[in-house]
């Protein structure tokens, strides 16, 4: 089969660690075109300062992957849509909940395919854990996502304004996983949110939500934390407890300890050529919606000034 045409847009970290050499070990896919405003590009890769530019004088591309950070995707989505072009959205999907929906209208009108990607649901230890859990009953869940901001995202300023989520921009991948693997819809039932005197956005949270049938859910989101870090789900049952480390790459079950291999990226990138080549879209905006209800209903607590 020919390979799918992609241009990546925003060649930030995320493009250049994980999505340049994902698509590079993808058959199916090719990078033919990059696009970003002040990165230089790639060597042999046609780069472009804008979308529009791309689209205007650039080699034919059938599909955009979006690496930019979320305030900007809705017009770069729908621009992209809009031109028939199939779309790769990097997490979170969008900057609200309305704009992604209106991006799968315009998906579905264009017939090309729209991916909301949530790259820790591709985490080796997901789906035995979804499928261990399935049929258990739920004693408890918590989750704890504690990590330094200043090592994993020295100097990004979008993160810290309206719209960059703060720590939910790692707390989203989180709930991306427990929304997958519970065996039931959860919902939020409160919410602090610690803002640094200088900051629009948190840099700590204590959630706590429940599920549909009584299980007590809570949130530990930190982005002060040195040393050993900590992305961690642990799930008590009746059958004794279903524990995802690391991200989702660790998984212990009562049975033991199993070290996973990585490779989300690659496998978002072979669901999304599958998508295509299937004329499907999937849009699935639960994790999102759980941190908006955070900022909605959530309360708010000033903490000391936070300097990169
Ligand atoms: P980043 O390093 O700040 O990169 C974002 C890039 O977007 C910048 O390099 C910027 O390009 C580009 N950009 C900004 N506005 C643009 C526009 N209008 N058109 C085209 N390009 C534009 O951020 P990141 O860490 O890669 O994160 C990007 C997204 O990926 C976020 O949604 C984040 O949540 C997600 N993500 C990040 C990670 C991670 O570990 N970093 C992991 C998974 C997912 P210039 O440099 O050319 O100005």
């Amino acid at each position: 089969m020919t390979p799918i045409r992609i241009a990546i847009v925003g060649m930030g970290k995320i493009a250049r660690d994980q999505h340049l050499p994902a698509i590079a070990g993808n058959g199916d896919l090719i990078v033919t075109a990059t696009v970003s405003p002040h990165h230089p590009g790639e060597p042999g890769i046609p780069h472009y300062k804008t979308l529009e530019a791309l689209l205007a004088d650039g080699p034919l591309i059938d599909a955009v992957a979006l690496c930019t950070p979320p305030q900007v995707r809705y017009d770069l989505a729908a621009t992209a849509l809009a031109a028939g072009l199939h779309v790769f959205l990097e997490k979170p999907p969008g900057a609200t909940l309305a704009e992604v929906t209106a991006l799968e209208r315009i998906a579905a009108t264009s017939g090309v395919t729209l991916f909301a990607s949530w790259h820790s649901r591709f985490a080796p230890g997901v789906e035995p854990a979804k499928s261990w859990l399935a049929g258990r009953e739920l004693k408890s869940v918590s989750i704890v996502w504690r990590e330094d901001v200043r090592v994993w995202h020295p100097g990004q300023a979008w993160i810290w304004e309206a719209g960059g989520l703060g720590v939910f921009d790692p707390g989203i991948n989180a709930l991306s996983i427990v929304t997958h693997i519970l065996p039931h819809l959860i919902f939020l039932k409160s919410a602090t949110l610690s803002l640094p005197a200088n900051r629009a956005a948190p840099i700590a949270a204590d959630l706590a939500f429940r599920d549909i049938a009584g299980t007590e859910i809570t949130m530990d989101l930190d982005w002060r934390q040195t040393g050993p870090q900590n992305w961690d789900i642990t799930v008590g049952t009746d059958c004794g407890i279903c524990k995802l480390s690391s991200g989702g790459a660790v998984l212990t079950l009562p049975t033991g300890i199993q070290q996973l291999e990585e490779r989300e990226y690659p496998a978002l990138y072979e669901r999304f050529a599958t998508l295509v080549h299937e004329h499907r879209s999937e849009v699935d905006t639960a994790p999102l919606r759980l941190v908006a209800d955070a900022f909605l209903s959530g309360t708010r607590e000033i903490v000391e000034a936070f300097d990169d």
